[in-house]
């Protein structure tokens, strides 16, 4: 069977003519009969109901009334006026309200006449009222029934209702389509995937999602389309990684001289068991001649960036030189720290540049890299300017790959003429399932078990009420030795309000803590870096007990004596963000708490939040919680990659679709890489078919 129908333009549709399809092309996107087609209904609505308008309550997103006009009246002049109809059944009254068309509707409205009215109830000054109803004169009982159970419901825009392509417009013309496309529409999955899972023919499936006959062909029919939707985008990424692997890569043969040294004389511990499964797959990774590019994923101080520092030996013992890179200088300069101390007694020449590096330290640095007399370069983005140039990069480690964007990462790979493999690492871990979809051309490596002997951090919630109680708790840890943070949000729509809500707590904190028996620190976006940093040296040295301090210490703190993470107005973060900051503690031997401190009434989201954090300290776990609040397009890293532009199917929900998805598009492509056979002609056709009018994975990264 040929694309050909599909392929047709959606102006030779019955009903639309060249106007309404260039406003179909505008609005929606869509050129032909195929994209009209998976223009799926967002909801269905039973028509065969009717609400008494006593009935109405707040959660009915739609009601269907009938009853009579009892009065109109035009509200306004000009541009401002409105239509306001008093509409009643014999159990109450409500509000009808037009803002456009009101001369049309006027003249249609008779009295005595009973009407059928459909619409979205919405409370205005106390009382219901409806915009915009669909609004007709009722023929008979039988023209309800006539409607069914399950009439789709379409989204439609201003400019498409203007034009009378509101969501019952779009039905009528969904309609014709279909009459004319029963029979005429390729299956594009392969028969026994279809026999295997009972899945309906895409003919079929088509035909229930837009006018389902009951309610399981509804959901045979949704699971057979949410099932080919996932199949083809895990097709075409599997089908893309397996490309990107072809790129050449340096090979590092054998594990010699700084790893082993490393091994035995400066590691003071024994590798998780996670640890060591990373490192054997990015040994194995880098061994096999193509390029690596992987994710590393782990909460903080799960141990990732031991992991990062081994196998950056690995490329040294390979005689190729290594770099990190950060996000911002206090936490490229703490890395540099660390790894230097690390690699005491070594013979392992590293360096650091950024933004603030002085000029003739700059110049010799670019001397050493180019002469290959610098083994590892530690930086922030300054490191990827054009004038950064190696003798010869094997490895690349990025820490945070949030901030860090595609076009910087290109940069990278032109570092060297076989690009460098690449290590990206991440301490906010994003649930698996978007991992599978986002990262799809990414490996993933993830440290889920934290080092021996780490104690999970302690998370309770109070409110404001409760506020002498942790007052008391923070003295006494305080007396036991311990050190604290208290973190105010950073909302950034009034930095004032912000930096006024930090100093009334630093006061009130000052006040419970007094000199000489308390020191408090005091860090805000507002001071100048030297003063933050003296400040934020004192805390560290153990000078002060408590450092107030606003978000700005979400990245690059290590203090282990602190052990208590006190968050004001927890509501008001995000739940990574949560997460994030209270993974600043919990990095010593001792006991840590996090302490979430909230107002009394919190939405059913913050509330969520808060339990979460209160419930898990595992990253992933949290990961999946915050998704599931709110929704995969909000995630960091999810925005261009195309994944929002899942028509029928949602991460969420459809997990188990999705890995069986992947799981048969992977077998297939195992199979058959080229998707040659005969078994595989429906696939490639559609592959063909969809060709650029899906979304560009390419895109991502
Ligand atoms: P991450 O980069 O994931 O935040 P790090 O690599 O910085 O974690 O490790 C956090 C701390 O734990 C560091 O002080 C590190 O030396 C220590 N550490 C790492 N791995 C282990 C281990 N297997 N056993 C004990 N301590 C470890
Ligand atoms: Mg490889």
């Amino acid at each position: 069977m040929s694309y050909d129908f599909l392929k047709t333009p959606i102006t030779y549709l019955k009903g639309v003519g060249p106007k309404r399809a260039e406003l179909l092309q505008k609005e929606l996107n869509i050129d032909s009969f195929g994209q009209m087609l998976e223009y799926y209904p967002f909801r269905y609505i039973d028509r065969t109901k009717v609400h008494k308008i006593k009935d109405i309550s707040s959660d009915m997103t739609f009601v269907q009334l009938v009853g009579q006009v009892r009065s109109m009246e035009t509200i306004g002049v000009n541009r401002k006026q409105r239509l306001s109809v008093v509409f009643e059944d014999d159990t109450g009254k409500i509000e009808l309200v037009w803002f456009k068309g009101i001369k049309w509707i006027r003249e249609k409205i008779q009295p005595n006449q009973q009407y059928l009215v459909f619409g979205r109830p919405t409370v205005f000054r106390n009382s219901f009222n409806i915009a915009h109803p669909d609004f007709e004169i009722l023929i008979s009982k039988e023209q309800l029934q006539s409607r069914g159970k399950f009439q789709p419901y379409y989204s439609s825009t201003e400019k498409l209702k203007n034009k009378g392509l509101n969501a019952r417009g779009i039905e009528k013309i969904m309609r014709n389509l279909i009459a004319e496309a029963d029979g005429k529409i390729p299956e594009t999955l392969p028969d026994d995937l279809l026999q295997d899972y009972s899945l309906l023919s895409r003919n079929l499936a088509l035909k229930n999602i837009h006018f389902p006959g009951d309610h399981a062909m509804l959901e045979k029919a949704r699971k057979r389309l949410k099932f080919e939707e996932l199949f083809f985008i895990q097709l075409k990424i599997l089908g893309m990684k397996k490309r990107a692997h072809k790129v050449r890569g340096h090979v590092f043969e054998s594990v010699k001289d700084n790893f082993n040294y490393f091994y035995a004389n400066n590691l003071k511990f024994n590798l998780t068991n996670a640890q060591k499964r990373v490192i054997k797959e990015i040994r194995k990774d880098t061994a096999d001649g193509y390029q690596m590019n992987r994710l590393l994923q782990g909460d903080v101080g799960s141990g990732k960036t031991l992991v990062a520092l081994m196998s950056m030996l690995i490329a040294l013992d390979n005689g190729l030189q290594a770099s990190l890179m950060a996000p911002t200088e206090i936490l490229a300069g703490q890395h540099f720290k660390t790894i230097t101390q690390m690699l005491e007694g070594m013979d392992v020449n590293i360096r650091m540049l950024t933004g603030s590096s002085k000029k003739s330290e700059r110049n010799e640095i670019h001397q050493g890299l180019q002469e290959g007399t610098v083994d590892i370069l530690i930086g922030t983005h300054a490191l990827i300017e054009d004038n950064v140039m190696f003798r010869n990069l094997g490895f690349v480690v990025i820490d945070e790959q949030h901030r860090f964007g595609v076009a910087q990462r290109a940069k990278l790979w032109k570092k060297n003429t076989i690009p460098p493999h690449v290590l990206v690492m991440t301490a906010t871990p994003i649930p698996r399932t978007l991992a599978m979809t986002v990262y799809g051309d990414l490996d993933v490596s993830i440290i889920d078990e934290l080092p021996p002997g780490r104690k999970p951090v302690k998370t309770y919630h109070f409110t404001d009420a409760k506020r002498l109680k942790v007052f008391a708790f923070m003295k006494d840890q305080i007396n036991k030795g311990r050190q604290i943070y208290v973190v105010y949000p950073l909302i950034n729509e009034s930095q004032k309000l912000d930096l006024k809500d930090l100093m009334d707590g630093y006061e009130s904190i000052a006040r419970e803590f007094p000199l000489p028996d308390y020191a408090i620190s005091i860090v805000h976006g507002q001071m100048k870096p030297e003063a933050k940093d003296y400040e934020m040296q004192r805390f560290a040295k153990g000078e002060t007990q408590i450092l107030v301090a606003t978000t700005v210490i979400e990245v690059g703190v290590d203090i282990p004596n602190a052990s208590v993470m006190v968050i004001e107005n927890a509501e008001r973060f995000g739940l990574s963000q949560l997460h994030q900051l209270r993974g600043r503690v919990g990095r010593g031997a001792e006991q840590s708490f996090c302490i979430l401190m909230t107002k009394t009434n919190l939405t059913q989201d913050g509330q969520k939040r808060i339990a979460t954090m209160v419930q898990s300290s595992d990253g992933f776990k949290v990961a999946e919680e915050d998704m599931k609040l709110r929704g995969p397009g909000d995630i960091e890293g999810t925005q261009q990659s195309g994944i929002l532009d899942l028509k029928i199917s949602d991460i969420v929900q459809d997990e188990k679709i999705l890995k069986l998805a992947r799981e048969k598009a992977n077998h297939l492509l195992e199979q058959d890489p080229e998707l040659k056979s005969e078994k595989s002609l429906p696939v490639r056709k559609y592959l063909k078919y969809s060709g650029d009018k899906v979304a560009d994975w390419s895109r991502i990264s």
